[in-house]
């Protein structure tokens, strides 16, 4: 790989590890699952989904609230309201939760109220954008690009690599081809070349790849079974009424199944999905 100086693997055993606060390590023998709608709508929506999902070994919640929409009449997120109630998710049940930063100038206000940035696919190759995101200290969860190349992918990593942020986890999320059966198509070659190409974790978003609920666990399971480091999947206390990427968001209950689904296949190859610890929900204050 070209010039891919700081993001190549140096040997078989180099690994980056990166800290979701200071208990959740991903890249390390644990698997990171991340659930959660596609966009936040609200504050009971969020407390039905971490309140729900608190039992299932699921170590993340995620949750847009600046929405990459193709159409601009579509609904673009809650913006700063939503942050707000992602971090009262996070406060109240002690869960790290992720969100998509979509421009430089969300990058101080969204890193302030959660515990990793994500970068959209449209953002991929946003290259001021990933210059910025190399200043801060946060992770950085890396959506490969609609039709990125391995190598533009891996370049990308490294923009923000080389402005000093090492914390960087890779998305596969499935690439556009001829066929639109599902919304893309999962390229889990990407995910075993990325893993010996590079140092970096790298997780499976099956939710975009396939855009469809029934194909999702399938998917899901099939990432694990091929060394990802971990998923983050789409899922709504009422997915038909999501309002954005209802027809692949997983029910809780589908979800949570799904999570304990992954743990024989995780054994198989070596990894452990680690059961959320948390500590007693904290009481809003009035
Ligand atoms: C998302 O995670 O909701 C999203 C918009 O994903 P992507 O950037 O992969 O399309
Ligand atoms: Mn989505």
């Amino acid at each position: 790989m070209q010039n891919a100086k700081l993001t190549t693997k140096a040997h078989p055993a180099h690994q980056t590890t990166v800290q979701l606060r200071d208990y959740i390590t991903v890249g390390g023998r644990d698997l990171l699952i991340v659930g959660g709608p596609c966009a936040v709508e609200s504050l009971e929506q969020m407390e039905t989904v971490a309140s729900r999902l608190a039992e299932a070994p699921i170590q993340a919640i995620r949750g847009g609230v600046y929405k990459p929409r193709t159409s601009p009449y579509s609904f673009q997120g809650l913006g700063d309201a939503g942050l707000t109630i992602l971090d009262q998710i996070r406060q109240r049940h002690q869960v790290p939760v992720v969100t998509e930063v979509m421009s430089i100038s969300q990058i101080e206000e969204i890193a302030a109220h959660v515990d990793m940035l994500q970068v959209g696919s449209r953002n991929m190759q946003n290259f001021d954008l990933l210059k910025a995101l190399g200043k801060v200290d946060k992770p950085v969860l890396l959506k490969r690009g609609l039709a990125a190349t391995i190598e533009e992918f891996v370049m990308a990593a490294e923009y923000i690599l080389s402005h000093g942020n090492s914390q960087v986890v890779l998305c596969e999320r499935g690439i556009r081809s001829f066929d639109n059966y599902t919304r893309n198509v999962l390229d889990l070659g990407a995910v075993v070349a990325l893993k010996q190409l590079t140092h970096l974790p790298v997780i499976v978003d099956p939710s975009h790849a396939a855009g469809k609920r029934e194909l999702v666990a399938g998917l899901a399971q099939a990432a694990i079974a091929a060394g990802a480091d971990g998923l983050i999947i789409e899922c709504h206390p009422e997915p038909e009424k999501s309002v954005s990427d209802a027809r692949q968001a997983l029910s809780l209950v589908d979800m949570a199944e799904l999570a304990h689904s992954l743990r024989p296949i995780a054994d198989a190859v070596g990894r452990h999905i680690p059961t959320r610890t948390l500590e007693a929900p904290q009481l809003a204050v009035a």
